[in-house]
């Protein structure tokens, strides 16, 4: 059942979101060859406690970390580690905190040190294809135009769209209805109304589409072993267009 959110609840998501932002932004600050993802992981912690939030993803569902930490192929769920990063690779990073019962969720892929100009491609290319995503969160546009958007941006470029893994309505879950696919039917699904907020994520391959979940059962991972790259906003929809709830500065919703 999708549930739409009333303004004070849109700025307790904001909340969280704009601390989960500020998060990814030190995170990101942090990534460069020698680090441990173990490391990167209890700073984040500590620094949402510092916040007075809570981080979102440690405990639920059983998953260990308060961040998803994903080098290379794998496209998310990684669990923070000893692995080591090294130049040239990517590190995608997915954080999600609560305030008073409210989620945020996001995500961005960070290049670690130089790397190579077919991957920095993939990830600009990611990160437009959420942007256009969020384009379409306009009331009355339907829930598979941003699916749509996201699809035919990547697949233009040649890159796989997983189809395994969505994006989500937000709230006191941070898993709530609707599902967000990356892919898509333009003008199908439901109408998008005011107060629909959602987390919006593209995962893109720089290969085939096909993943497989590792052993740890978390760790999902490209079939061809190309890199992948996710980025992820928090946005609600209000009558005048889509605001992302997931930025630094003001919005409405402050
Ligand atoms: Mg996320
Ligand atoms: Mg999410």
């Amino acid at each position: 059942m999708i549930r739409l959110k009333a303004e004070d609840e849109i700025r307790k998501i904001r909340k969280a979101a704009k601390i989960v932002f500020e998060t990814l932004q030190m995170v990101g600050e942090n990534v460069r060859p020698g680090v441990k993802l173990g490391d990167l992981d209890e700073m984040a912690e500590k620094f949402i406690l510092s916040k007075g939030a809570i981080p979102g993803f440690k405990g639920l569902y059983g998953f260990p970390g308060t961040l998803c930490l994903s080098p290379n192929d794998m496209v998310v769920h990684g669990i923070p580690n000893g692995h080591v990063l090294q130049e040239g690779d990517i590190l995608s990073v997915d954080c999600g905190a609560i305030v008073d019962g409210y989620y945020g969720d996001a995500a961005r892929t960070f290049p670690v040190g130089e790397i190579d100009d077919e991957i920095r491609k993939l990830l600009e290319v990611t990160q437009t294809s959420l942007e256009k995503g969020i384009a379409e969160c306009q009331p009355g546009n339907h829930l598979y135009d941003i699916g749509h958007a996201i699809q035919t941006y990547c697949e233009s470029f040649g890159y796989g769209v997983v189809r395994e893994l969505v994006g989500h309505g937000i709230g006191t879950k941070l898993h709530e209805d609707p599902q967000v696919p990356n892919y898509g039917v333009q003008g199908t699904g439901p109408i998008l109304k005011t107060g629909l907020c959602l987390a919006i994520e593209p995962m893109i391959n720089a290969g085939v589409k096909d993943v497989y979940t590792a052993k740890d059962g978390w760790a999902v991972h490209t079939q061809d072993g190309k890199p992948s790259a996710h980025f992820e906003n928090t946005v609600a929809i209000t009558e005048n267009g889509p605001v992302v709830l997931s930025q630094g500065g003001e919005t409405i919703f402050d």
